[in-house]
């Protein structure tokens, strides 16, 4: 079934489990991912990015909503990324069920203010709005962007930003980047602020920037009150290293002979990702 974000979220905040975002970016990997979820039976945001969108064509969205209706888990097509309300707008007109207005390279009180107003033109509609407090980092010329540092989340912060704004959900930075981390560089979480924020905010908790980081340390944060984890490199990857590999036969012509084991192998990784988080078998709580 189609659902919103919000729906999704509250249950995973009450039973203190993480609820995959996939960033998909063409439609071999949106079936892939509808049907790994199906398989183990857990909720899915379909994540797409503004650059993702202008790749895919926004009618494609409508064929997602078809899809997740027809789907045996619930779905919530997230947009992740928002810059502007105008492109929240567009979003939502286009048939997104969640949103994400991310104003956290802005100066704490334009965050406030941009967020604020993103939210009272969602919920006239009945959305849901992603907020982003902190910046996250990022770590390669092809990941989404990010702050060169990371400035953390402070629990404080967190406090007045949801006050504020209204904010149905929100993303911290705790640890994580975009992309793939370098061989030099030790993604490490600090979830003892984690742990902090969760205490002094009750909305749902999300982590970008999940791919790439030491299993334990995801499955940990997911257990300690993050909610909605964003994967897109690792699953990216996954697709194309394959890819590669079946292109290496200079034969093969077929998008449907050189497609389906690379969708395998995106999916063997989303699995992965989907028990990490907890969130398999979770759909029967809808
Ligand atoms: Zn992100």
């Amino acid at each position: 079934m189609l659902v919103t974000g919000d729906d999704l979220l509250k249950v995973a905040n009450q039973h203190s489990f993480a609820i995959p975002a996939f960033n998909i970016s063409d439609w071999a990997m949106n079936r892939g991912i509808f049907e790994i979820g199906e398989e183990l039976q857990s909720p899915l945001l379909i994540a797409i990015h503004p650059d993702e969108l202008a790749h895919l064509g926004d009618e494609l969205v409508l064929a997602i909503r078809e899809r997740a209706h027809r789907s045996s888990v619930p779905v919530a097509i997230h947009f992740d990324h928002g810059a502007t309300i105008d492109q929240m707008l567009w979003a939502i007109q286009s048939g997104f069920t969640s949103v994400m207005l991310d104003g956290s390279m802005l100066p704490f009180d334009e965050n406030v203010d941009l967020t604020r107003r993103a939210v009272e033109a969602a919920h006239a509609v009945g959305l849901s709005v992603e907020g982003e407090l902190g910046t996250i980092g990022k770590t390669d010329s092809e990941a989404e962007d990010g702050a060169d540092e990371i400035i953390y989340t402070k629990p404080e912060e967190a406090v007045k930003f949801v006050e504020a704004t209204g904010v149905d959900s929100l993303a911290i930075a705790i640890g994580t980047s975009h992309g793939i981390y370098p061989s030099w560089m030790k993604p490490e979480l600090k979830l003892d602020l984690l742990r902090d924020i969760k205490a002094a905010v009750s909305v749902p908790l999300v982590l970008h920037g999940g791919s790439n980081n030491p299993d334990a340390e995801i499955g940990q944060a997911a257990k300690m009150g993050i909610n909605k984890i964003n994967i897109s490199s690792d699953i990216k990857v996954a697709y194309h290293v394959k890819m590669r590999e079946v292109l290496a036969d200079g034969s093969v012509r077929e998008p449907n002979t050189i497609q389906p084991p690379a969708v395998e192998a995106m999916k063997a990784e989303a699995a992965h990702k989907i028990r990490l988080f907890g969130s398999d078998g979770k759909a029967s709580l809808y």
